[in-house]
């Protein structure tokens, strides 16, 4: 009992005089990583025409449903985006949102990014369910967002999490994974469980 005491104290004396890690939030932020998964941005042109054709491709690729869109027709009298179609409805529902970043990664135009905004808290649910008029850059503020981070090379620690060799696909260099080359021929049986879970199996199988 002394000797667990003795090394308590002696952790809290050896920590006494480090940097704490927390931050006094909100009055102090952190500073986020650049590819940073926060709130979603639309985003204009420099020209303010808005990015989003309405093609419905992140609702598509979202795996949360969370994407709500009504496109309509452009004219000429009343021309939102550069493409056949705008976003006339463009709801994101945050409380379905797993902030994987699939809709920024489908989007054809880097209409939709997500961005270091994740002060989101609510006790109203419906406060959760953003609309294109909150999402959407005020005129005059086009950006890219997040957009440039992204295209950037990823840090070199990241770029292949999975054991294999490096595959190519369109000419492009990517993980063995990614282009099905995995470093187990296909006929080699893999081993879900230890050795006898495996010999159980495969007893019962003959049984
Ligand atoms: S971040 Fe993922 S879950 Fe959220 S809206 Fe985009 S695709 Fe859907
Ligand atoms: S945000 Fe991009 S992917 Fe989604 S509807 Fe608009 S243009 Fe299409």
């Amino acid at each position: 009992m002394a000797m667990e005491m003795i090394k308590g104290l002696a952790t809290t004396l050896r920590e006494l005089g480090q940097k704490p890690t927390t931050v006094s939030y909100p009055e102090e932020k952190r500073q986020l990583p650049p590819r940073f998964r926060g709130r979603h941005v639309l985003h204009r042109y420099e020209n303010d025409l808005e990015r989003c054709v309405g093609c419905f491709l992140c609702a598509g690729a979202c795996p949360a449903d969370a994407i709500y869109i009504e496109a309509a027709e452009n004219t000429e009298e009343n021309r939102v985006s550069p493409g056949e179609r705008y976003a006339r409805v463009f709801d994101v529902n945050l409380l379905r949102c797993i902030f994987c970043g699939y809709c920024e990664q489908a989007c054809p135009t880097g209409a939709i990014t997500l961005e270091n905004i994740y002060e989101l808290a609510s006790t109203h649910p419906d406060d959760l369910v953003y609309h294109k008029e909150q999402l959407l850059e005020a005129p005059g503020s086009a950006t890219r967002g997040s957009l440039d981070a992204w295209s950037a090379p990823a840090p070199e620690e990241t770029t292949t999490p999975l054991p294999g060799r490096q595959g190519f696909f369109d000419g492009q260099p990517a993980t063995a994974a990614s282009v099905g080359q995995g470093d187990l021929p296909a006929e080699q049986e893999i081993a879900l469980g230890d050795e006898q879970m495996v010999r159980d199996v495969a007893a019962a199988e003959e049984a």
